[in-house]
Order: structure tokens, then C-alpha cells, then sequence
């Protein structure tokens, strides 16, 4: 999959552009403060559904104006598509091929990313939290199901939580009710924990393989799912949630919330037999997040044919120069957007030249 092309209007520092990208390696390179980042977060929008950035969308509109939009035109083997995004006084657009979208999840899916930015060396040594959002948003790629799914999940957490809360303020609640939200949780959380764990093993395979180039043979990654509640089929574990809920009763009534579920997993990372999580150096934690990106990459690949466009931000110009070279080998057939502040480090076939948001790509001149 490639990205073709990008217009943004009044996004952040961007008044307008028009940015055209190749196949291959791009390059956003510039000073602090100019544009690189912006511009990546305008393409995620459309990869995620969302800012990586922020959760509100006003405040990617820039100072003084009172909305933005921006296009992506992206093409995969069979056709070019454009998806588009307006954003004007608190209310929302979003086209596909001009089509209007009406839920986040129509939009997901189309065109698919891997983000890798500096907040992400946190997966490694961040909280379970982090993990699981890497998991859900890869997944939720490529699986509208699992993203439904979850979203229902969130909303039966929240109510099962509210009213474990009056329990432990010994406040009236219906015990039916409780019951009722007990049973859908367990029934959500078998099938997203077992979507989770499936493609943990399938990203594990990647990743190792991926490890292994990149540490000389000298470093073996281990992912695993970390479940609290295990089973080898959906209906098994949905059995064991159920199960698991009647013994915790008590204690969740105690404690006010759920103390079982999928929003308590992990995903556990091991170097050489050791948990990264604990244990990795500073070098580790980035070779490991590359690994785990890189794999998300060749696992999309795997599941729909193409490679998802990968988008790195302010994170190659610390990695060696083997390790760069690495990542960008074989980059014929896949696309990179990368930001960095030196001209063109990466011998790419397009360099854009990023000021005050404005881009000029060399493209063409090279
Ligand atoms: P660095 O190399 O430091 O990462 P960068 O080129 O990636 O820099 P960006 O994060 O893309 O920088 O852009 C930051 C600039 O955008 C800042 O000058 C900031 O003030 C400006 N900016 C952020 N949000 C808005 C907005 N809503 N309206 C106008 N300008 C904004
Ligand atoms: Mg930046």
C-alpha cells in the first residue's frame, strides 16, 4: 500500500499543502518545530481514526481558524482511494472515495499504518496499558469485529463498574443487573482475548525472526499474551470468565470495580529469557520496539497481501547505521515516511523540506 498523496487546510501549522509521496523512503527533514510531526499525525488520522496526539479534535485546527480538512489519496494493487476528513466548528466529515462515513469504524481498515514515535519506546517499560493499546489498534486494522466488540466491551466495563461501586458504598443495586453485565463481559472477553492472543503468536514468529537480524543472532525476543483468565477455545474461556467472576465476586464488590478481564492483560516481552519489561537496556527497549513495529508490518502483510505504509517518526536517527540499513532493506516494496531533523540521512527517493508548515519536496531533482 502506498500513500499517494496529502492536502491539508488550517491543520495545526499547515495553512495548505499539497504533498506528494513515492514509493520507497521519504524523508520529512527540518528544524524543531516546523511541521514534520504535524504532518505525520494528519496521515494516522486516517490510518487510526484519531490523533495520536490528542483526543480533541479542536486542537489540531490552527490557532485562529475555525476548522481544518484534509485528503489522502493511497493506492493498493487494485485501485487508488481517497479518504477525507472536515473538521469545522465541533462538527465532523468524513468521506471515503466521497462517500460520507458514518461510524469511526467504516473508516478503519482502508488505509492501514504503522506508527513508530518516540512516546512508543514506552512499550517496552510502560504499563500494561501501552501493550494493550498497541495490540488494539493493530488488530483493530484489520478486524471491524474486534473493534465493535471492544467498544461494547468498554461500555459493559463502565456500567458493571458503577454498579460494583454502590456495592462497595453499600448502596442499592440490582443484583439481576450485575449478573446480566457479568455474563456479556465474560462472553466479550473470551473472543477478544482470544483475537489478542492469536495474533500474538502470529506477530511473535515476526518479531524473533526480526530480533535476531537485528542483534548480529545475538538477542531472542519472546511475545506472549498474558491473560488472566487462559483457555484453548473462545467458549472455554468464556467459561473460565464466568467461572472466575462468581469466585472474585466478593472482592470486585470490595474493591468497587472488575478485577478480571481483558483491561487487566498484558503482553509480555522477553530478551534472552529475561523480562524486557524489567530488565532491558535503553538500546534493547529500541530494538525491540522496532522489532514489534516491524513485525506488525509483515503480520498486516501476511493477513491482506500489502504492506501497511510506515510512519517513523524522530526515531531512526538514534539507531546505528546497520540497524537503519536493515530496517530499510527491501524497502522496494514498502513505503516509509520518516521525520528527522538532518537532510536526508536515509537515502530516499523523496526529501521534503519542512518550514513553518510548508513542505518542499525535492522529488524529481535527485
Ligand atoms: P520536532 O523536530 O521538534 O519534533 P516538528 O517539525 O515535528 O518538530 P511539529 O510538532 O510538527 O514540529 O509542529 C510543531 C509546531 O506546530 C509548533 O510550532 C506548534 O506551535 C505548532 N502548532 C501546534 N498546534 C498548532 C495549532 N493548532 N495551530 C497552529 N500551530 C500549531
Ligand atoms: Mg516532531
Amino acid at each position: 500500500m502506498t500513500l499517494d498523496n496529502l492536502k491539508a487546510e488550517n491543520f495545526r501549522n499547515i495553512v495548505c499543502c499539497d504533498l506528494s509521496f513515492a514509493p520507497g523512503v521519504n524523508v520529512l527533514y527540518g528544524q524543531n518545530a516546523q511541521g514534520k510531526t504535524n504532518a505525520l499525525e494528519c496521515i494516522y488520522l486516517f490510518a487510526r481514526g484519531r490523533s495520536f496526539r490528542t483526543a480533541g479534535e479542536g486542537e489540531m485546527v490552527r490557532f485562529g481558524e475555525r476548522g481544518f480538512c484534509a485528503e489522502i489519496a493511497f493506492s493498493d494493487l487494485r485501485r487508488q482511494q481517497t479518504l477525507s476528513w472536515r473538521y469545522y466548528e465541533g462538527k465532523r466529515r468524513r468521506l471515503r472515495n466521497g462517500a460520507e462515513i458514518e461510524r469511526v469504524g467504516d473508516m478503519l481498515g482502508h488505509f492501514r499504518a504503522v506508527l513508530f514515535c518516540p512516546d512508543h519506546l514506552q512499550l517496552v517499560k510502560g504499563g500494561p496499558e501501552m501493550r494493550r493499546e498497541f495490540l488494539n489498534i493493530a488488530i483493530s486494522q484489520q478486524n471491524g469485529e474486534y473493534l465493535k466488540r471492544y467498544a461494547l466491551y468498554k461500555r459493559i466495563l463502565e456500567n458493571r463498574n458503577y454498579l460494583l461501586k454502590s456495592a462497595q458504598k453499600n448502596q442499592y443495586f440490582d443484583r439481576d443487573e450485575l449478573d446480566a453485565w457479568t455474563r456479556q463481559m465474560a462472553h466479550h472477553a473470551a473472543y477478544l482475548s482470544s483475537v489478542r492472543q492469536t495474533y500474538v503468536r502470529r506477530i511473535d514468529g515476526f518479531a524473533r525472526a526480526i530480533m535476531h537480524d537485528l542483534s548480529d543472532g545475538k538477542e531472542t525476543l519472546v511475545c506472549t499474551y498474558e491473560s488472566d483468565t487462559p483457555g484453548e477455545t473462545t467458549e472455554e474461556r468464556e467459561a473460565n470468565y464466568l467461572a472466575r467472576y462468581a469466585t472474585e465476586q466478593k472482592r470486585e464488590m470490595l474493591a468497587g470495580c472488575s478485577l478480571v478481564g481483558i483491561h487487566r492483560d498484558d503482553m509480555a516481552l522477553s530478551v534472552n529469557g529475561t523480562d524486557a519489561r524489567s530488565f532491558a537496556s535503553q538500546g534493547q527497549q529500541r530494538s525491540v520496539v522496532l522489532a514489534l513495529k516491524m513485525a506488525e508490518g509483515e503480520e498486516s502483510r501476511e493477513q491482506s497481501g500489502e504492506y501497511p505504509v510506515f510512519l517513523f517518526d524522530d526515531v531512526l536517527s538514534e539507531l546505528d547505521e546497520r540497524r537503519r540499513a536493515y530496517v530499510f532493506s527491501g524497502a522496494g516494496d514498502r513505503q516509509f515516511i520518516v521525520t528527522s531533523c538532518e537532510k536526508d540521512p536515509f537515502s530516499s527517493v523523496n526529501a521534503i523540506y519542512v518550514q513553518g508548515g510548508t513542505y518542499v519536496s525535492s522529488c524529481g531533482q535527485r
